[in-house]
């Protein structure tokens, strides 16, 4: 008798592989309307927007991926004052967005208590749920956080390989770095958990990615981004893929991004998932559209001053670098209105779908 394979969400562990590596072009059109299609079904037609605040570019990590890891001695840093975060987080308010995502290298100068603060006041005094994505912070800052109010962290796990992970991340001495089981204690702490991949990493194989978006389920994820590998030209990962001898490289292009992000839908359909900036980057005409087309329900847009914005440079060329705050929500909503999807309301908490 066949024995039959594990299922995850929607799939089989079989139609992964098989999805990231089909080459019938018309066949894909099936997998985009059935990831449509859970979506709408799962979480509704409402496009929930979270305002980005890249709140400092300094970092202890040497991630050979990153633009700003510790060894670019090229880019100059900058740590936002809490006034000036402060004011985004009013501007998000102003826009009507429900959430505010505070994300930054780890940077140990943006220190337990000053994001304590900042997150206390924003709860206090704004509807916005807030969202922290500070790197791999000891347990007793991610608590004191919480604590404060904070209602959500994004930590992603960047490939479930451990191998790759370990060659790309390297760990800080003495701190092995495990971002699963953080994530598990982010859980217990009650923060909504969120995680997601680069797709195409050098030596990222097909096998492996098919394992990541499994894992998507099994760690039953509230928020999942996944975004193409964009080579900086300051890292060691800059420079061509690094197949290695026996594995197939996967390649980080926009349809293999949005096979990932669609059948991410199907693994876990009820999770929140942005159409990525990085998505965005690679097809600045319709990234975000065809994002939003075949799976995703969020879009981030960045509300960082534009002077820290254009530093905060993780890979080249980030799309909505030349536009101003206002112009970049404004040309959301044009985009919105066309899709006929409408800007979700409220937090946007994983499972609430409403308009
Ligand atoms: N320090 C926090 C952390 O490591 O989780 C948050 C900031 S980190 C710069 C945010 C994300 O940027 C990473 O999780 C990674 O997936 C993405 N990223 C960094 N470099 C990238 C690149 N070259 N191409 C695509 N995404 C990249």
């Amino acid at each position: 008798m066949e024995k039959s394979l594990p299922s995850y969400g929607l799939l089989t562990q079989g139609e992964v592989l098989s999805w990231l590596t089909e080459t019938d072009s018309a066949r894909m059109e099936t997998l985009w309307a059935r990831a449509d299609g859970v979506r709408r079904r799962y979480v509704g037609d409402a496009v929930h927007l979270r305002g980005l605040v890249e709140i400092s570019n300094h970092c202890v990590r040497i991630c050979g991926y990153c633009g700003i890891s510790l060894h670019n001695r090229d880019v100059p840093r900058y740590r936002m004052e809490s006034g000036e975060i402060w004011e985004c987080a009013r501007q998000a308010v102003r826009l009507g967005f429900g959430s505010i995502v505070l994300q930054a290298g780890e940077d140990y100068g943006l220190t337990r208590d000053f994001i304590a603060k900042l997150v206390r006041r924003i709860k206090e005094e704004t509807p916005l749920a807030v969202t922290l994505s500070l790197g791999e912070r000891p347990e007793e800052d991610l608590a004191s956080w919480r604590e404060a109010g904070a209602d959500r962290y994004l930590l992603r796990f960047e490939t479930s390989d451990a191998t790759l992970y370990e060659r790309i991340h390297p760990s800080l001495p003495g701190r092995p770095s495990d971002r699963f089981a953080l994530l598990a204690r982010l859980r217990e702490m009650g923060y909504e958990i969120g995680s997601g991949v680069m797709v195409g990493i050098p030596g990222q194989s097909y096998d492996s990615l098919a394992q990541d978006i499994l894992r998507f389920a099994e760690l039953d994820l509230d928020m999942i981004g996944v975004g193409p590998f964009i080579p900086h030209p300051a890292t060691p990962l800059g420079e061509a893929c690094l197949p290695g001898a026996e594995r197939v490289q996967v390649p980080a292009t926009e349809d293999m991004t949005y096979r990932v992000l669609a059948l991410t839908r199907l693994a876990c359909p009820g999770a929140n998932i942005p159409s990525t900036t990085a998505l965005a980057t690679l097809n600045r005409e319709a990234g975000r559209e065809l994002g939003l087309a075949r799976g995703a329900n969020v879009i981030m847009p960045n509300l960082t001053p534009a002077p820290f914005r254009a530093l905060y440079e993780i890979y080249p060329g980030k799309a909505c670098l030349s536009e101003t705050v206002d112009q970049n929500a404004q040309g959301i909503g044009e985009r919105l209105r066309a899709l006929g999807r409408p800007p979700g309301r409220g937090p946007g908490n994983r499972g609430n779908s409403s308009a």
